[in-house]
């Protein structure tokens, strides 16, 4: 005799995992076994245990930015779901396209420097093989430019090959 089961069979129990810190970092256990093993994310384990990771962020609804008169730091209106980024808010949706607030300061290159200021014409050819050099100016917690060049790195090659289009 086989036996069938169906999802309908099964309830789910739910337990915060152990953790272990390790040298390379944290170590994530299974809470249902003794001794513990690793689990790892998207990996169902020999007990059947999955590990669930979820990324959560706070969105600031869009009565509370038009009550509070709370603007984007990208295109300075209020009204609208927003996220929070440093000091202050932007757009869940990308209000500006094009615009790109950094969430980790990039590797600035000399080199990427030198290709923007390069000619046009040579600079397309140049960029083809080093990939768009993208400017990064500096604002303020109000979101206005400083008017400061912090620096220039070079964007992935083929990244952004609809933007040049
Ligand atoms: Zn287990
Ligand atoms: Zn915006």
């Amino acid at each position: 005799m086989t036996i069938k089961l169906g999802q309908k069979d099964f309830k789910v129990r739910e337990q915060p995992p152990k953790l272990n810190p390790t040298k390379n970092g944290v170590q994530v256990l299974c809470p249902f076994c003794t001794p513990p093993h690793a689990l790892v994310p998207g990996e169902a384990a020999v007990c059947g245990t999955t590990l669930r990771v979820t990324a959560v962020q706070a969105v600031l609804t869009s009565h509370a930015s038009r009550f509070n008169k709370i603007k984007c730091l990208k295109c300075h209106q209020f009204g609208g779901e927003m996220v929070m980024y440093n000091t202050g808010y932007v757009h869940l949706v990308d209000c500006m396209p094009g615009t790109r607030l950094l969430t980790q300061p990039p590797k600035f290159s000399k080199s990427a420097k030198a290709v923007f200021g390069l000619p046009k014409g040579l600079r397309d050819f140049v960029e083809k093989s080093t990939g768009k050099v993208q400017q990064v100016r500096e604002i303020d917690a109000e979101g206005t430019e400083t008017g400061r060049i912090l620096g220039y790195f070079f964007l992935k090659p083929g990244k952004d090959k609809k933007a040049g289009a």
